[in-house]
């Protein structure tokens, strides 16, 4: 059979080659042979009908170049791209550690290696090895918590916003729910705390104001109807100026007085004393409880440095309640979880090894100094990548830790700084598209837009090499988004 002849660009809808013909090109039947005859077919007809819109819709019509290596070069990237994992890794350039649509934590090599042998093999989840007997998920990070906590007993769930949910549904159900009006917290992507109530079936009571709370004003809205007085960390604000909050030790005094538990949310949590590090400090789950609390509730991805989860720590008997709760069950997490979570917190023990072996509490505690040099290593590559049209600084700037962290607790960091060189009115466009050009790398780079300037904060880079590597491919003839 003779190869197709003839037109070699289109300039219609016509001169397009049909899938048959397309299926028969030199180098097709490879494709086949990886992926099956009708996923290439489909793809093959996508491709063709990609091309008959775009020559219908422009005028004038562009030329489409049919040559037959074009055609199946230009196939066999659309397969790729559809056949890419969805969860690609990507450089996290943004400035912020913790970053929520990123992903957050990522987990230490020892939670990597558990997770696998969870992932690969029956493992005794839900089973007492020792007695043969059914057992509870919760055991695999039960002890460990406990010791790290001085928790009487712990419960996990899917995150730090089902722990709030379960806790109140399980404990306060058709009861009441006391909160301080300063404490109405809105965490990013709904998670707002008068919606969580109403969501666990409670009735919300508001006490004090805005800037002021009281132990008054709690004791005075404690009834018989009361089910719960909730505490929640105020993480991602300030209220500065006249302002007062009833510590924790007093509240749960006051709580307790009236037979009701003390449930305390703090979001993010942390295991250790950040302080120690440099770093701002956040409660430590420890403390509140030592404090009075009953119950404890914090994530898992913040700066535990672990997986997705919510954990709950507290007494033995509330935590059996939220345990036998039927929410428990549909919030429940993996055993790829837990394991991850339980190889996590094992590395808590040893708090000599912990900023070696915690990822986030690397990057979190990376100096300035050493960040600055990084960019002045990398910063003549990207220039060379970027050409005469941009020019390259590096530069201190401050990170943030993310995650519901306090948005003025900011490290400092140093980056790189890109600039249009001619700074006409297109600036902003040349921005968007030097951005988008980034995120089309094989592992997408992702900066952040300020100040007429693309900003990679480089706090997170932890593969100079890798970065360095792919700049080469940087293709900037690519349109804005
Ligand atoms: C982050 C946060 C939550 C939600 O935790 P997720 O793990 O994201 O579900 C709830 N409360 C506070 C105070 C937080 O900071």
């Amino acid at each position: 059979m003779s190869p197709p002849e003839g037109n070699r660009t289109a300039s219609g809808p016509k001169a397009l080659p049909s899938v048959d013909r397309v299926l028969r090109m030199p180098g097709v039947d490879t494709l086949i042979a990886q992926h099956g005859h009708s996923f290439v077919a489909a793809e093959t007809k996508r491709l063709l009908a990609d091309w008959r819109r775009a020559l219908a819709d422009a005028s004038p019509a562009p030329s489409l170049d049919l040559h037959e290596k074009t055609v199946v070069s230009r196939l066999t990237a659309a397969i790729e791209a559809r056949i890419a994992p969805p969860l690609r890794p990507v450089f996290n350039l943004t400035g912020t550690v913790l970053h929520t649509n990123l992903g957050r934590a990522v987990l230490p090599e020892a939670a990597v290696d558990a997770l696998m042998v969870a992932a690969s093999a029956p493992v005794a989840l839900e089973f007492d090895l020792a007695s043969g007997r059914r057992g509870d998920r919760d055991t695999a990070v039960e002890g460990l918590l406990c010791e790290l906590t001085g928790a009487e007993a712990v419960t996990v769930v899917n995150n730090n916003a089902a722990a709030v949910l379960l806790t109140i549904a399980a404990l306060a159900a058709r009861r009441e729910v006391v909160i301080s009006r300063g404490e109405l917290i809105e965490i990013g992507g709904a998670f707002r705390m008068p919606d969580v109530m109403r969501c666990a079936g409670a009735r919300m009571v508001e006490v004090g104001t805005t800037n002021r709370t009281h132990g008054n004003d709690y004791a005075r809205a404690l009834n018989e109807r009361t089910g719960l007085v909730l505490k929640a960390h105020t993480s991602n604000y300030v209220v500065t100026g006249f302002t007062a909050a009833v510590p924790e030790d007093e509240l749960a005094a006051i709580a307790h007085a009236a037979g009701v538990p003390l449930a305390v949310d703090l979001g993010s949590g942390s295991l250790v004393d950040l302080a120690q590090y440099g770093l701002p400090r956040e409660p430590r789950p420890q403390d509140s409880l030592a404090r009075g609390a009953d119950i404890v509730t914090f994530s898992g991805d913040k700066l535990l440095g672990g997986p997705q989860a919510g954990l709950i720590v507290g007494k033995a008997d509330l935590i059996g309640r939220l345990r036998r709760h039927p929410l428990k069950r549909a919030l429940r997490v993996s055993k790829t979880t837990l394991a991850a979570l339980a190889a996590t917190l094992a590395l808590y023990r040893h708090p000599e090894h912990l900023l070696a072996a915690l990822p986030t509490l690397r990057l979190l505690t990376r100096s300035q100094g050493e960040i600055v040099k990084l960019a002045r290593r990398v910063a003549p590559a990207l220039a060379h990548a970027l050409g005469a049209d941009f020019s390259v600084t590096d530069a201190p700037m401050q990170s943030q830790i993310g995650s519901g962290s306090l948005p003025v607790d900011m490290l400092p960091s140093a980056g790189l700084v890109v600039r249009c060189n001619d700074t006409g009115k297109r600036t902003g466009r040349r921005l968007a598209a030097l951005a988008a050009a980034l995120r089309a790398l094989p592992t997408p780079v992702l900066g952040r837009v300020a100040d007429d300037a693309l900003v990679l904060d480089l706090r997170t880079l932890t593969d100079e090499a890798a970065f360095v590597a792919q700049l080469g491919r940087l293709d900037l003839r690519r349109s804005a988004p």
